[in-house]
């Protein structure tokens, strides 16, 4: 099934905000991952990393501007990954490296391999996606839709190599 926050369609650059602002973000954000972990959790995942291997299935997960700053304060920046798959897998291309910072559309990706109840809790999805974008405007309201993780990446390496 799509999922509104793993597909190609837009993008922006953003420029930054104060500390207790991003502070408040962020815990609202894990918040947000809570109820997203909560809604997903009679469903089961195969864990095969298959959908982090960006390059082969042409989707990426889409990011809010906290979710990026979730994945830069807490974790140093990964090369690109020769294989196209998100820098952020291990090495062996199989698990997640900041499974418990995974972004939204990690967390609510759906494939043909998950089990568990018929339906999705889509309602939850979107009231979170909603919410989720209303903590990322009132922290950084330029930025007016999510971007895709490989730019938010990019941009961050180019900044890393500037002298
Ligand atoms: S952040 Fe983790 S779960 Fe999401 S695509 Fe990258 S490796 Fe996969």
């Amino acid at each position: 099934m799509r999922n509104p926050d793993w597909d190609d369609d837009n993008d922006e650059a953003p420029s930054a905000p104060g500390a207790r602002e991003e502070a408040r973000a962020l815990q609202e954000l894990r918040a947000i991952y809570r109820q997203a972990d909560a809604a997903y959790a009679p469903f089961s995942c195969p864990a095969s990393g298959e959908c982090c291997q960006l390059s082969k299935t042409q989707r990426q997960p889409w990011l809010w501007y906290p979710e990026w700053l979730l994945l830069a304060r807490h974790h140093p920046l990964p090369p690109p990954r020769e294989d196209g798959g998100c820098p952020y897998l291990d090495a062996a291309g199989k698990r997640c490296t900041v499974y418990a910072e995974r972004p939204f559309g990690c967390r609510t990706f759906f494939c043909e391999r998950i089990r568990g109840p018929a339906r999705q809790p889509a309602d939850t999805v979107s009231a979170l996606l909603l919410r989720l974008e209303r903590v990322s405007q009132r922290l950084l309201p330029s930025l007016t839709g999510p971007r895709p993780i490989l730019e938010w990446h990019a941009e961050a390496s180019l900044r890393e190599e500037e002298p």
